[in-house]
């Protein structure tokens, strides 16, 4: 059975002070349930002191994103070593912010999820096709070739340990939820892909998460598919009573 991990990417919102208390505010609220897996992706500057704050909680910490090399002269970046050495445990890798704002391509995915592994962090792969894609019928096509590339030389022993969030672009901060039933669809089909690129053992432990206006009124639908095993949430994870809810959900 694969734990649904819920994942709250909080991208570039909330002060220190904010953020604090969000962790307090979830803690007190977050029941001894067990069901879910429950993530926050903080910004940067708060990633050290959430991890301390998050000890002893069921509440895992991850980065937004990260540079792919261990160390080096790229000013404003962060790497994985540096992540691992604060207790960082998770980053999310290739969110179509990152594919549309900073150039970030299917290549610099794969090097990013192969450094990962090696850093010891968990990667939460993001894939998702645009508007103009679904509408060509291209979903299958783009998301299939957006996993193979990313887990291009990628062992089998540590892709069973890797995420795959499926964030449909034109669903991500629009209001607009892919049915279940079609989110479902194409989680199944990143399953086919991974069982072809490794072992269907391999496919049946990989967790792959449904992203794109995940709201508490509709996680309980898409949870309970066959192939979704969590969410990736932006907007409702800014506000812990609602973030509770998701975790809490299942
Ligand atoms: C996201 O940022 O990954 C996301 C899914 O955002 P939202 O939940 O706001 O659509």
């Amino acid at each position: 059975m694969r734990k649904p991990i819920i994942a709250g990417n909080w991208k570039m919102y909330k002060t220190m002070d904010e953020a604090v208390a969000f962790v307090e505010a979830l803690a007190g609220k977050l029941k001894e349930s067990d069901k879910t897996e429950t993530v926050i992706c903080p910004p940067a500057p708060y990633l050290a002191a959430l991890v301390e704050k998050s000890k002893g909680l069921p509440i895992r910490i991850a980065a937004q994103t990260m540079h792919e090399e261990t160390e080096g002269a790229f000013t404003g970046e962060i790497s994985p070593a540096m992540l691992k050495s604060i207790g960082v445990e998770l980053v999310v890798l290739g969110h179509s912010e990152r594919r549309q704002y900073y150039n970030e391509t299917d290549d610099s995915v794969n090097r990013k999820v192969k450094s990962a592994f090696e850093h010891q962090l968990t990667p939460i792969v993001c894939v998702g096709e645009t508007l103009e894609q679904r509408e060509n019928n291209a979903t299958s096509a783009i998301v299939s070739e957006q996993v193979k590339k990313a887990f291009a030389g990628v062992s089998e022993t540590d892709a069973a340990s890797a995420i795959v969030a499926y964030e449909p672009v034109w669903a991500i901060g629009t209001g607009r939820t892919a049915t279940a039933e079609d989110a479902n669809k194409v989680c199944g089909q990143i399953r086919e892909v991974l069982a072809e690129l490794y072992s269907d053992s391999v496919a049946q432990a990989i967790r792959i998460q449904y992203g794109g206006s995940v709201k508490p009124g509709n996680i309980e639908e898409l949870l309970s598919m066959s192939d979704i095993d969590g969410a990736l949430v932006g907007g409702a994870s800014l506000d812990p009573e609602s973030f509770a809810a998701l975790a809490e959900a299942g």
